[in-house]
């Protein structure tokens, strides 16, 4: 199931929505985490009128020449405010952007930089294509004003799995797939970071919409495995001694699916399936329950479908 208008609005509708009269302002405050490697840290809440829709990490690194960015924010207003940051903090203009994956917190910002390259895998950019204009509907359904002027950019350039030298800086490029169809991880190779995307989030539920719980599992230990120092996850602070949020995401996923097969072989509805108790040692995870209530929608028809074939089949 995609994140579509009726996803959204159904989160929408579970929040309690104060739209109140408010300055569009983004607040973009960059932590340097290494050198000439800053994080911006999204809000760890759902996506909502309060926050514009910046909930999603992302990264800015300073090159020889040009600024890069790893993701780059949910809308046009987003991207010509971290453009001016970015500036800013290294000195150049941003020359290259480089999109985890399909998600509009992460990539609907790309038309502020018609002047950089902006890159993602083949994969990414098929989704893109597939998917864009349905969550395009839903984003300026749910997050009005902040959205306008933002049309989803499909990136011109395609990136491919190995290391490359960008603006100077070593990065190393590893396509993977599981909390979408296609996820991209950038390591920086001068201080060790990873930059996982969505493939890992730290003391922040993560989100389901596109998710394939087997793949996304394998690619979590194949992440584990990859030599790299402290670890940017895409929603939820960052993890310097790079395991702990892997081994979280890990653990959430493997209780999500036990849980909801669970709920299935009890015969819970959905409400239900959503109701149920979250072990406490996930306490400390943001968005938890609104998480675990929308991957019930993600994945209880097809559980069921599963679980309870029909006798003559
Ligand atoms: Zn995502």
């Amino acid at each position: 199931m995609r994140l579509t208008r009726r996803t959204l609005l159904g989160g929408m509708a579970a929040l309690p929505v104060a739209v109140r009269a408010q300055s569009l302002d983004y607040r973009i405050e960059p932590v340097e985490v290494g050198d000439g490697l800053w994080i911006v840290r999204g809000a760890d809440a759902p996506i909502e009128r309060g926050n514009g829709g910046a909930i999603a990490n992302l990264a800015i690194l300073a090159g020889d020449e040009a600024a890069i960015l790893i993701d780059c924010g949910p809308s046009l207003r987003y991207g010509r405010v971290l453009d001016a940051v970015a500036r800013k903090l290294t000195g150049k203009p941003v020359g290259h952007v480089f999109l985890t994956h399909l998600h509009p917190d992460h990539g609907f910002a790309a038309g502020a930089f018609a002047n950089a390259e902006v890159a993602g895998t083949a994969e990414v950019r098929r989704e893109l294509q597939a998917t864009a204009a349905g969550y395009a509907d839903g984003m300026y359904r749910l997050l009005g004003d902040w959205m306008r002027g933002t049309e989803p950019v499909v990136p011109a350039a395609t990136v491919t799995a190995g290391e490359r030298l960008v603006a100077g800086r070593r990065l190393v490029f590893a396509p993977m797939a599981g909390h979408s169809p296609a996820d991209l991880v950038v390591t920086d190779v001068a201080t060790g970071t990873m930059i996982a995307g969505d493939l890992v989030f730290h003391d922040r539920a993560p989100s389901t919409p596109d998710a394939d719980l087997a793949t996304w599992r394998k690619t979590l230990g194949t992440l584990a495995a990859m030599s790299h120092k402290g670890l940017l996850p895409g929603h939820g602070p960052f993890d310097p001694g790079g395991q702990a949020a892997i081994a979280q995401t890990l653990d959430w996923i493997d209780w999500l699916e036990s849980s909801l097969r669970g709920s299935v072989a009890a015969g819970l509805d959905m409400v239900a399936a959503g109701e149920v108790a979250i072990p406490a040692r996930f306490d400390g995870l943001k968005a938890a329950r609104y998480e675990l209530q929308r991957s019930v929608s993600h994945f209880y028809p097809r559980l069921e479908a599963e679980l309870f074939p029909r006798a003559d089949q």
